[in-house]
């Protein structure tokens, strides 16, 4: 059974696809999408050879072994160009998914989707697709195991399309679709980051003010007026 936060990301996989699953680690996601007949063939990524192992008897003990390849190495450098349809990156922080991105953009040229599921810093990716021609064209936001995160569907299209009419500032951050929907988890999310940041100006006003301390500050209260915004 896969989890909460997996089955999110595997619902958007389109059927028929051929899979790039980056970042694989035990391989589960594109098994049960093998599995679930959502997909073709897919390819499993893996940089550390732990997770690499750990995917190759993954798909090995599933029987997959005919229609998912294990393959070792950085980022998309492990994808001949224009292989995959849909690529996903899970689990990592934003910054690291927006690095894979760019620095493999190169094989991108075939791939339809992207289902990318960032732990934390989902506004670097939001970023990367706006410079990168790609259209969010779907968010979700969840709570699993008392963690809160984020998934990110993308398609070649009008990468400010879903900016129009909000300030593009705030929606890179707080995510254009999420902030329209603003469930409870998006409310517990940001209420929490506004608390720290509040409590992190707190701090700066009682120390020694220094230009450093006044822009640290001057952040701080951006982003807690974006967030009371919002
Ligand atoms: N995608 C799985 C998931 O969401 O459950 C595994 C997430 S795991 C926390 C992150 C995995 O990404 C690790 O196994 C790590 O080795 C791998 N990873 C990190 N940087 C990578 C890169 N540049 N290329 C390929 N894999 C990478």
């Amino acid at each position: 059974k896969l989890s909460k936060r997996l089955y999110t990301v595997a619902n958007f996989i389109p059927s028929g696809a051929v899979l790039a699953d980056i970042g694989s680690d035990h391989a589960y996601l594109p098994c049960f999408a093998a599995i679930n007949g959502k997909v073709q063939k897919a390819i499993a990524g893996e940089v550390v050879e732990g997770p690499y192992q750990s995917a190759v008897k993954q798909v090995e003990r599933t029987g997959l072994t005919s229609r998912i390849d294990v393959r070792k190495g950085d980022g998309l450098s492990v994808l001949r160009p224009s292989e995959a349809t849909c690529v996903t990156i899970a689990g990592m922080g934003g910054g690291l998914i927006a690095k894979i991105l760019e620095e493999g953009k190169s094989k991108l040229d075939q791939t339809e989707r992207l289902i990318l599921q960032p732990n934390v810093n989902a506004n670097f990716i939001r970023t990367w697709l706006i410079e990168n021609g790609w259209e969010l064209i779907h968010e979700e936001i969840l709570e699993e195991d008392l963690k809160i995160y984020e998934v990110l569907v993308a398609e070649k299209g009008d990468p400010l399309h879903p900016y129009n009419g909000k300030k593009q500032e705030s929606a890179i951050l707080f995510g254009p679709f999420l902030m329209e929907e603003k469930n409870e988890v998006f409310i517990k999310k940001w209420s929490h980051e506004k608390r720290h940041w509040e409590s992190v100006a707190a701090q700066i006003a009682k120390g020694k003010t220094t230009d450093e301390s006044t822009s640290r500050r001057e952040e701080m209260e951006t982003l807690i007026t974006m967030a009371s915004e919002v």
